[in-house]
């Protein structure tokens, strides 16, 4: 090796920086369809990425009107709950915000989904969607929590000015007073709002504890590869995702001797991707 510092090489489309380490690398066999000068990540690529710059910008045009429209009508509701002092309106006031934290969200993913990965940030920034959907699961039981305490709180404090409401046994019997109707909406409202966030809680967990994605038969792909000729074993099998539908997989393969490690490569990426569309596959021949 010689000790000059080495060469970097730029590469305008891309903006990343290279090290050319040594010339004999090129000698080397590469399947041809593998860029071998991109180190950015494949999700990161145009060709894999589900939305364009157009429809981006469209996307995000949508999202942003869903955004000032929700929180127009919020404040207009915040305004009418605390002048009706109506906790059920502002119950719905707070179901606006986590719409409009929700929109906000979406919008901010489609636009990181245009962000370019990094040599540091090499999967990109999908799993932000991920972060934020934990952010506002987070809100949404902050919110409930603090109306459902306020509900009962006023329930409580009515049954002291004895105006006909009972509390027993977790259950609520009540004259159809309009301030009673008003708290159990409040109440069911609230437990509806945190029983919506159990469905996202577990994907999140799925992505966060790298589960392999439910809509892989993940046996039935174990099966598939060792089907592929030359192939005669597979272990250290994962299969995981950045964030929903972004699937990455890895795997050891044995290989019987005669056949070549590339031609086992392109077959199992081809395998992989026209039967469970995962585009990110890493393969160890062994
Ligand atoms: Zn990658
Ligand atoms: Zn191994």
């Amino acid at each position: 090796m010689e000790h000059e510092k080495v060469p970097f090489m730029r590469i305008e489309s891309q903006e990343i920086e290279i090290p050319i380490v040594s010339e004999g690398i090129d000698d080397l066999p590469v399947p041809p369809q593998v860029p071998r000068s991109l180190c950015v990540c494949v999700f990161s690529k145009n060709e894999h990425c589900s939305l364009d710059s157009k429809q981006r910008s469209k996307s995000a045009t949508k999202l942003s009107v869903l955004v000032v429209a929700s929180l127009m009508f919020m404040v207009v509701e915040m305004i009418g709950g605390v002048k009706a002092n109506s906790l059920a309106v502002l119950t719905d006031a707070a179901h606006l915000l986590t719409d409009v934290v929700g929109f906000s969200i979406a919008l901010f993913t489609v636009l990181a989904s245009g962000w370019k990965a990094t040599s540091y940030q090499s999967f990109g920034y999908h799993r932000l969607e991920v972060l934020s959907a934990l952010f506002s699961v987070q809100l949404i039981w902050l919110i409930s929590g603090i109306l459902i305490y306020e509900a009962v709180d006023r329930i409580v404090h009515t049954k002291e000015k004895s105006v006909g409401v009972m509390v027993a046994g977790g259950i609520i019997w009540a004259r159809p007073d309009w301030l009673v109707v008003d708290l159990i909406c409040t109440l069911i409202f609230s437990v509806f709002a945190v029983s919506t966030t159990i469905s996202m809680l577990k994907n999140i967990y799925g992505i966060l504890m790298e589960r392999t994605p439910s809509e892989i038969d993940i046996a039935g792909l174990e099966k598939g590869i060792k089907r592929i000729k030359g192939v005669r074993d597979v272990h250290d099998l994962h299969v995981w995702a950045l964030t929903v539908g972004k699937t990455v997989l890895s795997c050891h393969v044995t290989s019987e001797p005669a056949v070549s490690s590339i031609q086992i490569i392109d077959k199992i990426r081809d395998y992989c991707e026209s039967t469970y569309r995962i585009h990110h596959v890493t393969i160890q021949i062994e």
